[in-house]
C-alpha cells in the first residue's frame, strides 16, 4: 500500500512564533564579545518551519580562528589557569549551570526557533541535559587521578624503581558539533573539556549557532577567566577547517557526519591531533518474536521519527523475526501515519521540520530512490508540498539489503523495515552496515537479549528500550560511527593525556 496522503499538519502560523530575544550575533574571543575582522562575512539564519530568513550570524575566516586559538592557548599556559584548583574549575561549570538553568525557558525557545526542535522537547530534554552536563562534569574536575604502577627493572640493583601516572590536560581543544542537538552538543565539549583543566574554542554548526552564540554571553556572565572558552561561527570548510590545521590545537572533539569525520581525521594526522569523533550511524531495532509488542511498537516508532529522524542513534532499520513482521509493520505505519506535523512552537505537534531545505530534498530523494528499487511506502514517502522543511513520518518495507534507503544514512524520518526469516542470521543482519552506533532489541527473553547483545558491532546497545543517553554512559560508535568515547569515565581519557613519572629510590642513599 502506498499511502499518498500526507499527515495532518497544524497550522504553521498558529500560535505565533513567540518573541525570542536574538543573541547579539558577535564572537565570544578573550572573555569578550567582539566583532569578526571580516563586517560583511555573514551567514542567513533559517527558521526551518517556515524558510523565512531570522537573523544572521559571522562567517569567521581563519584569521578569526587564530585569533580564538591564540586567547585559549594563552589562557592554558597562564599561571591563572596553571595553577586554578580543580574544584574551581567544577565552580566555573557550576555557576553556568545555574545560569542555563535561570535562562532555560529563553534559551529552549531560541534552540526551538533555530532548528525546528520541538519547544517541550528541547526544554525537558536538550536543556536539562545541559544543565546536568555541566553538573555532571563540575563534579569530574575534584576527581581527575592517575595509577601507582609497579615495575619489573631488568638488572637487580641496590634500588626500587616507583612509577605514577598523572592524567595531564591535552590543551587547546576545538569543539566542532553539528545541527541536531545544538547546545546539549556545546556543553558535550565545553563542559569536559574545563573539567579536566583544557581550554576550549567551540564551532558550533553553521545551521544552528544561535544558543551557543547565547551561551558566550552567560559564560562572561558566570566568570570563566578571559580565553578558557572561545566561541566561533562559520562554515566548515573554512572556520572549522582553520580550526582542525591549527597548529596550536591540541585535541578535536567532534560530532558530525562520518564524511567530515573522515576529513578531520586525515587533516589531523599532520599535527597528530588527537580526535574523538562521534559520526553517524545506521542503527537497527531488532524485535525478537517474543517482544512486549505494546512496548516494541511504540519504542520503534519513537526510535526513528523523535526529532524527525534528525538522532544519530536514530533507530532506522527495522530487522522483525517472521511471526511478528506484519503485526509490528502495520502499528509503527499507524503511528507514523497519526503523527502530527507543525511548528516547534504548537503543543499539538509531534514531529517538526527537517533542518534546510537541502537536507529535505536529499531525505526524499533517498525515499524515492528506495520506492523505484522496489520499497513499498506503508505511510508518508512523500514531501509535504508547503512552506518550510517537513518531511512526512515514512516507513518502508520490504526493503532489502542492498537498496539505498537501507544503506545511507539518512538522518530524517524514514524507517527501513526488513522481515527476518527462520534460517537467517540475525546477527550478520544487524551488522549489515559500515556503522556501529548503536541497536535495540526488544525481547522477554534475557539470554537471547544479552547474547545477541554480546554480538552487535556497537557503541550501545539498549534492551527493550532506545536512544536512550546518559552522562554516565560511555557514548561513542565503531566502524564508521567514529572513533573514542565520550561521557562518564571515557571522558577523562579523551580530554587527558596519561603521563607516567618514574623515579629510582637508592637504597644506599636512602639506608633507614
Ligand atoms: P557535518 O559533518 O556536515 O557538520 C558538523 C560540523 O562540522 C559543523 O559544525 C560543520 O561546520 C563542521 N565541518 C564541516 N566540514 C568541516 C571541515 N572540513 N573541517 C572542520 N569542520 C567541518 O554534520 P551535520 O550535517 O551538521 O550533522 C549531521 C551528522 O552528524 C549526521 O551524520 C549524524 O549522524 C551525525 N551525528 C552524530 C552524533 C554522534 O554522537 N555519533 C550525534 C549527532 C549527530
Amino acid at each position: 500500500t502506498t499511502i499518498d496522503q500526507a499527515p495532518p499538519l497544524t497550522d504553521i502560523a498558529s500560535p505565533p512564533t513567540p518573541q525570542v530575544r536574538l543573541p547579539q550575533g558577535r564572537l565570544l574571543l578573550n572573555g569578550t564579545l567582539v566583532e569578526p575582522l571580516e563586517a560583511g562575512a555573514t551567514i542567513p539564519v533559517i527558521d526551518p518551519a517556515t524558510g523565512r530568513q531570522i537573523a544572521t550570524i559571522p562567517a569567521c575566516s581563519a584569521a578569526d580562528v587564530d585569533r580564538a586559538v591564540a586567547a585559549a592557548h594563552r589562557c592554558f599556559e597562564s599561571r591563572e589557569w596553571q595553577s586554578m584548583r580543580p574544584i574551581d574549575r567544577g565552580r566555573l561549570l557550576e555557576r553556568l549551570a545555574l545560569l542555563v538553568e535561570e535562562h532555560a525557558d529563553e534559551l529552549a525557545a531560541l534552540e526551538s526557533l533555530d532548528s525546528g526542535k520541538l519547544l517541550a522537547v528541547t526544554r525537558a530534554i536538550d536543556l536539562q541535559f545541559t544543565i546536568d552536563g555541566l553538573r555532571y562534569f563540575a563534579g569530574w574536575a575534584s576527581k581527575i587521578a592517575g595509577q601507582s604502577i609497579a615495575l619489573n627493572p631488568l638488572v637487580p640493583e641496590d634500588a626500587t624503581y616507583r612509577a605514577y601516572t598523572e592524567r595531564r590536560p591535552v590543551g587547546v581543544v576545538a569543539g566542532i558539533t553539528p545541527w541536531n542537538f545544538p547546545i546539549g552538543q556545546a556543553i558535550q565539549k565545553l563542559a569536559p573539556a574545563i573539567a579536566f583543566g583544557c581550554t576550549v574554542v567551540l564551532k558550533p554548526s553553521e545551521e544552528t549557532s544561535l544558543t551557543t552564540l547565547r551561551l558566550g554571553e552567560l559564560i562572561i556572565e558566570a566568570g570563566f577567566p578571559a580565553g578558557a572558552v572561545n566561541i566561533v561561527t562559520g562554515y566548515g570548510q573554512e572556520a572549522g577547517a582553520a580550526l582542525v590545521d591549527h597548529p596550536l590545537v591540541r585535541k578535536i572533539a567532534f560530532t558530525g557526519s562520518t564524511a567530515t569525520g573522515q576529513r578531520i581525521m586525515a587533516a589531523a594526522a599532520q599535527t597528530m591531533k588527537r580526535v574523538t569523533l562521534e559520526l553517524g550511524g545506521k542503527s537497527p531495532t531488532i524485535i525478537l518474536a517474543d517482544a512486549d509488542l505494546e512496548r516494541a511498537i511504540p519504542g520503534a516508532a519513537m526510535a526513528i521519527f523523535a526529532n524527525s529522524g534528525q538522532i544519530c542513534t536514530a533507530g532506522s532499520r527495522l530487522l522483525v523475526e517472521a511471526p511478528l513482521y506484519d503485526q509490528v509493520l502495520e502499528g509503527v505505519a499507524q503511528i507514523a501515519r497519526d503523527l502530527k506535523l507543525g511548528s516547534a512552537f504548537d503543543a499539538a505537534t509531534q514531529v517538526g521540520p527537517l533542518i534546510s531545505k537541502r537536507q529535505r530534498d536529499r531525505v526524499g530523494g533517498i525515499v524515492t530512490a528506495g520506492l523505484a528499487e522496489g520499497a513499498i511506502a506503508m505511510a508518508g514517502g512523500k514531501v509535504v508540498d508547503r512552506e518550510g522543511w517537513f518531511y512526512p513520518p515514512t516507513v518502508l518495507a520490504g526493503v532489502a539489503r542492498q537498496m539505498t534507503p537501507m544503506r545511507e544514512e539518512i538522518f530524517g524520518p524514514v524507517l527501513c523495515a526488513a522481515r527476518v526469516d527462520e534460517g537467517d542470521d540475525l546477527v550478520k543482519l544487524a551488522n549489515d552496515t559500515p556503522f556501529g552506533l548503536g541497536a535495540s532489541i526488544w525481547t522477554r527473553n534475557l539470554d537471547r537479549a544479552h547474547l545477541l547483545a554480546d554480538r552487535i558491532d556497537a557503541g550501545t546497545v539498549w534492551l527493550n528500550t532506545h536512544n536512550v543517553l546518559d552522562l554516565a554512559m560511555p557514548f561513542g560508535g565503531n566502524k564508521l560511527s567514529g572513533i573514542g568515547r565520550e561521557f562518564g569515565y571515557e571522558a577523562m581519557n579523551a580530554f587527558t593525556e596519561p603521563k607516567a613519572i618514574c623515579l629510582r629510590l637508592d637504597h644506599a642513599a636512602g639506608r633507614i
